[in-house]
């Protein structure tokens, strides 16, 4: 059963102090007491965080740079936010203090057509990036299902991907540069403009993916890459799991390049139905695949393809040419989540990643799972990366113990088939008494002490990623 981690309170002293020097240096920008919408505690995981003394909308960086400042004096703890969309809590306030929203900071968002670049502004949408890019004939590919609710900030700091980081990548792959702005409010410019550069550690590649503890992230530099001239998309039905397991196989062997191979297994095929979108009678599993380039190339790579799922058992192959199609396959897809939520009243989504050749593995143990706990369980996810989507579904306080039972032992047999806990979601506060399940005691130990060199006092987003040092990793040893 999920509690907040034990983390250090601020006093009520310290509280107030801070949300008077924060109304008087921002005014307007800052809400508190009633205000404060109820959704600055929790993000798409469902944690209920601590509500905070104050929100911060910052709108400049030098509103990020008043809130920062204010929080190392006071000594409150902040929390970073972006779109509010991460499924680990990593926007979650675990102790008392104050949200700082970059949102509104949605502005300027510069193309540097020469250089095959983008400066965005934190708060930007993912959505609008893909639009604008695009528009120029550009390409940024990380594309998380959430691209209309996710800012770019909040996908920085998760090193979110999506089904085409088969082919093209995660976010890290294309994060420049970018400004960081430290506790205390200083602001440091990490990485670089240029395609290429080597100078100094890479403390880009360390920024992207920490999750909102090391830094706050104004503008990001984003590398992009031409538009792809077509884009083609095939649904293979299979009526064995197994084979699906195995078309993915096959494929990755084969060396093709989907830029997504998308695994959805027999419970979300049903809910594919539910929502319309028309599937072969006896299908128990289904493959999404897609495929871009130039036209021929596209159409080559998709009979080939369909060739070998049709050797490895497919059933039925549908191609989808027309935008109009693509577009309802792939809304069903992104609509997934949110559909799945529908079936029951409560469900925890994990991001598990083992190597390819042991989906199939994975799956039937999901299924094992399912009936040992007496819980309903359902897989999709991004099959060409070994990145599986498991969905522990219930509906009453009763079933959570098993609940917690079944997650736990995804993660034992995770690790013991060579794979990690988190393919693009993160640790953030769900996964973080796991952690040491994966990662071993001096390691986690360093990652701590580079926290405490960015952030001393231990107020920047408290309790997400290592285990609480209060509560030790009770899951530890595998
Ligand atoms: C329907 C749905 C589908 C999804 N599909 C995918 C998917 O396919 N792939 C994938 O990777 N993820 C997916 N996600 C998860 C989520 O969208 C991503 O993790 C996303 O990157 C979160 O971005 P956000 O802007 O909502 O960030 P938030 O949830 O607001 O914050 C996420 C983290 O970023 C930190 N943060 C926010 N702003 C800043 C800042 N300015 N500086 C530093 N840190 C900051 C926060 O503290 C927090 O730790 C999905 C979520 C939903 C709801």
């Amino acid at each position: 059963m999920f509690s907040l981690p034990d983390v250090i309170e601020p006093s009520v002293s310290a509280c107030s102090k801070a949300q008077s020097q924060l109304m008087r240096a921002l005014g307007s920008r800052v809400q508190i007491g009633a205000e404060i919408s109820d959704d600055y505690q929790t993000d798409d995981s469902g944690i209920i965080g601590k509500r905070p003394i104050a929100v911060v909308l910052a709108e400049t960086e030098q509103d990020l740079q008043t809130a920062l400042r204010i929080a190392a004096e006071t000594e409150v703890p902040i929390v970073p936010r972006a779109g509010g969309s991460g499924r680990t809590g990593g926007a979650v306030p675990a102790a008392t203090g104050i949200v700082l929203a970059t949102l509104g900071m949605n502005r300027p968002i510069e193309l540097d057509r020469g250089e095959g670049s983008l400066v965005v502004a934190p708060g930007a949408r993912l959505s609008e990036i893909h639009s604008l890019v695009e528009s120029e004939g550009w390409f940024y590919p990380p594309d998380p299902n959430s691209a209309e609710l996710c800012c770019i900030a909040g996908n920085v700091a998760e090193n979110a991907a999506g089904p085409r980081a088969f082919k093209y990548g995660s976010t890290r792959d294309y994060v420049l540069g970018l400004d960081v702005f430290l506790m205390g409010g200083q602001k440091l410019f990490a990485g670089r403009r240029t395609r290429k550069g080597v100078t100094g550690y890479d403390i880009v590649s360390l920024l992207v993916g920490s999750e909102g503890t090391l830094g706050v992230f104004g503008n990001v530099t984003l590398k992009l890459i031409p538009k792809p001239a077509s884009i083609l998309t095939m649904l293979c039905s299979f009526s064995q799991m197994s084979d699906a397991a195995r078309a993915v196989e096959r494929v990755v062997l084969a060396r093709f390049s989907p830029r997504c191979i998308e695994f959805l297994d027999e419970k979300t095929v049903s809910v594919m139905r539910e929502h319309g979108t028309s599937v072969a009678e006896g299908t128990q599993a289904l493959l999404l695949l897609e495929f871009d380039g130039s036209e021929a190339e596209c159409e080559r790579q998709a009979e080939e393809v369909g060739n070998l799922c049709v050797a490895a058992g497919a059933v039925d192959v549908r191609v989808a040419l027309l935008a109009e199609q693509r577009k309802m396959l792939w809304n069903t897809r992104k609509q997934m989540s949110h559909a799945v939520r529908k079936r029951a009243l409560h469900k925890i989504s994990e991001d598990v990643v083992v190597p390819r050749r042991s989906l199939l593995e994975l799956i039937d143990e999901v299924r094992r799972l399912g009936d040992i706990y007496q819980i309903d369980t359902l897989c999709y996810g991004h099959a060409g990366d070994g990145n599986l989507h498991v969905n522990f579904l219930w509906n009453t306080d009763e079933e959570l113990p098993r609940v917690d039972g079944a997650v736990r032992d995804l993660f034992h047999k995770t690790i013991a088939l060579g794979g990690t806990l988190s393919g693009e979601h993160g640790i953030g506060l769900l996964k973080a008494p796991f952690l040491g399940l994966e990662q071993s005691a001096p390691l986690v130990d360093l990652q701590r002490r580079i926290k405490d060199t960015f952030d001393p006092k231990g107020i920047l987003n408290p309790g997400k990623i290592f285990p609480s040092p209060g509560r030790p990793n009770t899951h530890g040893s595998c």
